[in-house]
């Protein structure tokens, strides 16, 4: 059976920065280093930072007595931070480069007088930072529909989840248009979410059959999915090629592999490795 990984698949350059963070530190540490919450979504690449470099996870400050913490790509709420620092805890800050930009135009938005909304999943981390970063006071939608119960808003300024499909923001600003006098949207969707995305949707169109290889808590791993069903094939969300079945495979000749930002490559290649023995 061919094989064919998708031009962009696997680690971003937020997440690849701040594993990078991770290891420099646990390098040279004299005293515990803890993340707080998984540093990304896959099981795998957690369990190997533990064992190979002794960092643990807590799910809050609580939990931590001592040492360094670490706050990931996500990014946290500003009272996190300073909780940490008044703690005594040395900070790591690893938020990606592209969340920190979000958080920095939602509170700009908020203080130039827009209501501002958030396209993104409610309970995600990213989304509850990026929302306090800005004072709290958001309209958080997961879907474009739901913004018509707030309708009509005078001024109204958006930012979206980094990881966020644009056909939702563009449906969004189809919504608010006819009800907004003065709207300012800032498009948030990082380069790397972009860039995923598209050449998961080409590559879809051209095989058989599509692999995503990712977390199944990772936002960005099940848009990836929702994204490949677009096409007419049969799309397998998996963790690790241990869930690959040779005889879901009988009929396929060529099958398009592609995995989410959090998916280390040691998996990905793992998977392709066990398709090309099919
Ligand atoms: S998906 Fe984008 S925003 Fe999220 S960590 Fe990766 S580069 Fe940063």
């Amino acid at each position: 059976m061919k094989v064919i990984l998708a031009n962009h698949a696997g680690y971003c350059y937020g997440v690849e920065r701040a594993f990078n963070i991770v290891e420099v530190a646990a390098t040279s540490a004299q005293r515990p280093i803890t993340t707080l919450g998984p540093l990304i979504h896959n099981t795998q690449a957690i369990d190997a930072l533990r064992e190979e470099r002794n960092v643990s996870i807590a799910d809050s400050l609580d939990e931590i007595e001592e040492g360094t913490v670490v706050i990931r790509t996500h990014g946290v709420p500003p009272d996190v931070l300073e909780s940490a620092e008044e703690k005594g805890l040395e900070v790591i800050d690893a938020t990606c480069p592209f969340v920190r930009s979000a958080q920095k135009l939602a509170a700009k938005l908020v203080e130039e007088g827009y209501t501002l909304v958030v396209l993104g999943e409610k309970n995600h981390p990213e989304v509850i930072g990026v929302t306090a970063h800005a004072g709290g006071e958001a309209i958080v939608v997961e879907d474009p529909d739901e913004i018509s119960q707030y309708l009509p808003l005078k001024r109204v300024g958006v930012v979206v989840q980094t990881t966020q499909q644009l056909e939702k923001l563009e449906k969004l600003v189809r919504r608010l248009l006819p009800h907004c006098k003065d709207l300012k949207v800032q498009n948030t969707i990082c380069y790397a979410t972009v860039d995923r995305q598209d050449a998961a949707r080409k590559l879809a169109r051209d095989v058989q059959a599509m692999i995503v290889v990712g977390g199944r808590h990772s936002g960005n791993t099940r848009r990836l999915v929702d994204i490949c069903k677009e096409g007419k094939v049969p799309v397998h969300h998996i963790e690790t090629a241990d869930e690959l079945d040779k005889a879901a495979f009988n009929d396929i000749d060529v099958v398009g592999v592609t995995a989410g930002a959090s998916t280390p490559d040691f998996i990905i290649e793992d998977v392709v490795r066990k398709l090309e023995s099919f």
